[in-house]
Parts: C-alpha cells; sequence; structure tokens
C-alpha cells in the first residue's frame, strides 16, 4: 500500500548519519554532537574502505571528515508543537488531526529523522521545548522560549535556529522573539498547515526551507523570520490571514522579505524596524510580563467588557477599533477612564492591515496609537513596554521604531 505520510516514507530510508545522531539530538550539545557524527563517518566510511576488492589502505583520514561536517553551519531546531507535529487518522484527515483527534504529537526526533534532506545544509541538533497547540502557550512558555534561544545564540557552536511552531499564534511568537533575542543570528520560524499524514503535506520543505535559511549567512541581520510556503516574512510584518490554505502567511503592509528558490534564500528586502540587538528589552531577569488585554470592537459595543478588563487588573488595553481605530462613544468613554486610573491604552484597529497615527482625538484622551501593529502584536509591544515605562509618550515612542 502506497502510503502518502512524509513520515512513513522517510522511515524506510536507511541514513547512517541520522541514524548516528539520534543520540546527540534529545538535548542540544554542538560539540558532542559534531565529534560524535565524526566518529560515526570514521566508521561509516572505515566499513565502506575494508569492502572486499577495494583499495583498503585508503581510509578518509579524521582531518577530511573534520572538515566535511566543519564545512556546514550547526543549527539547532527547537520544537514546540502544531500541526507541524501532528498527524491524522488518514491522509485526507486535513483538518481533524492531533491531540484533539485522539493522535499523539510527533516528536522533535521524529520530525527531524522524518526529513534527512534538512542535513545537507546543516549540523543538526534539537530539542523539545513543548510539544502542544499553539493556542495553548502561554506568555510564561515565551520567556522560557525566549531565555533557551538567547542562551544558545550566545553558544559559538550555534550558527542559527530554527523553531516548529504552531501557525496559530506563530506571528506572535515571532514578534515576540523579534524584540527580546539577542543576536544577529538567523532565528526562523517554521510551521505547516497540513499534519504530516496528510496529502501534500507542507511541513517536510518548509523544514528544508527552515534549515537551509537558518543556516545562510544572507539571513544574518535579518531579525526573527518566518519561512512558509517558500516565502521568507519579518516577524513584524507577517500575520496568519487563512485558517486552513498553506499560503496563509502574509505581509499587507511590508511585503515579503524574500523567497526560498530551490531552499535558496533570495531577499528582496531588509527589516527596517528595530528588532533584536537593537531593541531596549530584556527579558532575561523577568519571569512574567504585565497584564495587556485586547478590546475588539463591534457595532452596538459598549464600554462593559473594558471595564472587566480594568477591575481583573489589566495594565494595559489594546483597543482593536474599528477602521482607523474608531469606536463607539461608551467604549472611548470606559478606555479614557481606564487610562485615568493609570491603565496604559493603545488605540488599534481590528482591520488587519494600515497604520493608526496619533491624531489629536487619541492623544487627546492619553492614547497610545498602535502605528501599523496588528491588535496581536500591539499587545505584545505594549507587555514589553510596560517593562520599562507608563509613560504614553514614550510607549509611542517605541510603537513608532518598532
Ligand atoms: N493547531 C495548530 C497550532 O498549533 C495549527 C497549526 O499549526 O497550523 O497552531
Amino acid at each position: 500500500m502506497i502510503q502518502s505520510s512524509c513520515l512513513l516514507i522517510m522511515k524506510m530510508q536507511w541514513d547512517p548519519i541520522s541514524q548516528y545522531l539520534k543520540i546527540s539530538r534529545s538535548r542540544l550539545d554542538m560539540k558532542t554532537a559534531k565529534v560524535l557524527s565524526t566518529a560515526a563517518l570514521t566508521i561509516v566510511f572505515s566499513t565502506l574502505a575494508t569492502l572486499p576488492a577495494m583499495a583498503a589502505e585508503q581510509p578518509v583520514s579524521p582531518k577530511a571528515e573534520q572538515s566535511i561536517q566543519n564545512s556546514l553551519p550547526n543549527v539547532a531546531i527547537l520544537a514546540t508543537g502544531g500541526t507541524i507535529a501532528s498527524k491524522g487518522a488518514g491522509a485526507l484527515a486535513l483538518t481533524d488531526y492531533g491531540v484533539g483527534a485522539g493522535q499523539k504529537p510527533v516528536g522533535v526526533q521524529q520530525l527531524v529523522d522524518a526529513v534527512p534532506e534538512i542535513q545537507k545544509f546543516a549540523n543538526i541538533s534539537g530539542e523539545q521545548v513543548f510539544n502542544i497547540g499553539s493556542s495553548k502557550l502561554s506568555t510564561q512558555d515565551w520567556l522560557k522560549l525566549a531565555k533557551r534561544v538567547n542562551e544558545l545564540l550566545e553558544s559559538p557552536s550555534v550558527d542559527g535556529i530554527v523553531i516548529t511552531h504552531g501557525t496559530d499564534t506563530l506571528e506572535e511568537t515571532a514578534y515576540f522573539l523579534n524584540l527580546v533575542t539577542k543576536s544577529n543570528k538567523p532565528v526562523v520560524l517554521v510551521a505547516s498547515m497540513r499534519p504530516a499524514t496528510a496529502l501534500s503535506a507542507d511541513g517536510p520543505l518548509n523544514l528544508v526551507n527552515a534549515v537551509a535559511l537558518a543556516a545562510s549567512k544572507a539571513a544574518k541581520d535579518k531579525g526573527v523570520m518566518v519561512v512558509m510556503n517558500d516565502q521568507i516574512s519579518p516577524a513584524f510584518g507577517v500575520t496568519k490571514t487563512n485558517s486552513t490554505n498553506v499560503a496563509t502567511f502574509k505581509c499587507p503592509d511590508t511585503g515579503y522579505m524574500g523567497y526560498m528558490q530551490n531552499n535558496v534564500p533570495y531577499f528582496v528586502s531588509s527589516p527596517t524596524k528595530k528588532h533584536t540587538v537593537n531593541t531596549e528589552f530584556d527579558i532575561s531577569k523577568l519571569d512574567a510580563l504585565p497584564r495587556v488585554e485586547v478590546n475588539y470592537v463591534v457595532l452596538g459595543s459598549d464600554g462593559k467588557l473594558v471595564d472587566a478588563m480594568v477591575k481583573n487588573g489589566a495594565k494595559g488595553i489594546i483597543n482593536a477599533g474599528v477602521g482607523h481605530a474608531n469606536m463607539p462613544n461608551d467604549v472611548n468613554k470606559s478606555l479614557a477612564e481606564a487610562v485615568k486610573q493609570g491603565v496604559v491604552v493603545v488605540a488599534g484597529s481590528r482591520v488587519g492591515s494600515g497604520m493608526i497615527t496619533p491624531l489629536n482625538k487619541f492623544t487627546k484622551e492619553g492614547y497610545v496609537t498602535a502605528m501599523m501593529h496588528n491588535p496581536q502584536k500591539a499587545r505584545i509591544l505594549l507587555m514589553l513596554a510596560l517593562t520599562k515605562t507608563q509613560d504614553p509618550k514614550e510607549i509611542q515612542r517605541m510603537f513608532n521604531e518598532y
């Protein structure tokens, strides 16, 4: 029977190096992995060299083996779960899969083993940080992930990082990391819209592209990136626009930053917003982020939800207004009252693209405006801003710069 699952097809292949590297993938240790993979190559090449009638006197020297391995960059894969790590009941289970459908998630080991092609681009090591749907992640999880990413980026034996993630909140994690990771090395988030078992699963090629991108010198200084469907997106500009389609990630205000063609990145632009090493945010000593809520405005909204947010301890509120951040009078009244109680309010829009500039009608109430941040990204920036200041003018500066 023909299996469409990439996982199953790949399992049938025997790749001595990737099989051997299995033992080094559960916990990241690049140096050890390198030494071990060199040793593995020695065994493999020595075995080949002693085959009958071969010129057995010429085993591959350790130096040559080392240069084979050393010529590749080292990429760490941090797995967090999502559809890319999910299975369904069959090839046609395109939307019903994963834990909710009674299927166990795929671990980082299986994920990496399923796509041996990634080892053409980098020495791979892997780590399971979480294994959950991205809608279940918390801001505590962000802090844990970001601290681990920073730890790895500091290591001279890590050249780039790939984070596998669910698509649902991928843009949020990407933007959070874009503001708090401290390195110019590539950090690439990748996901899939179809589970590993699906017909035309998009995960395997997305993962190859992510590793190739993270291993590429051209990807340095670009901030945190998302690669999906051959498109490279900046963390600032990217957003999920379709709940099922593989071409879901778009950058309505910035456009894509580049494209993967035959696993090679072709950049067409660079981020102009401050990111990574140029931000003022430091999460290294934080164990929680300030509470920031999003109020979604619809025709006829009143201010009751805003009042409840304040009552429940919100330190900041993003108002996802209509159009250019407009809102009903009652919502405005509640937000203005929230400002008086020390809550920072950002006037944003539910529209999903376009800029909200600081018009007098907003600044006179003490509101910051979201500029080009959609509500979910404005929330992240406000959470981080509130770790530094509560001054709306300062926070407005941050919304202009990041
Ligand atoms: N449920 C998934 C998630 O973890 C959706 C996906 O990854 O495409 O976000």
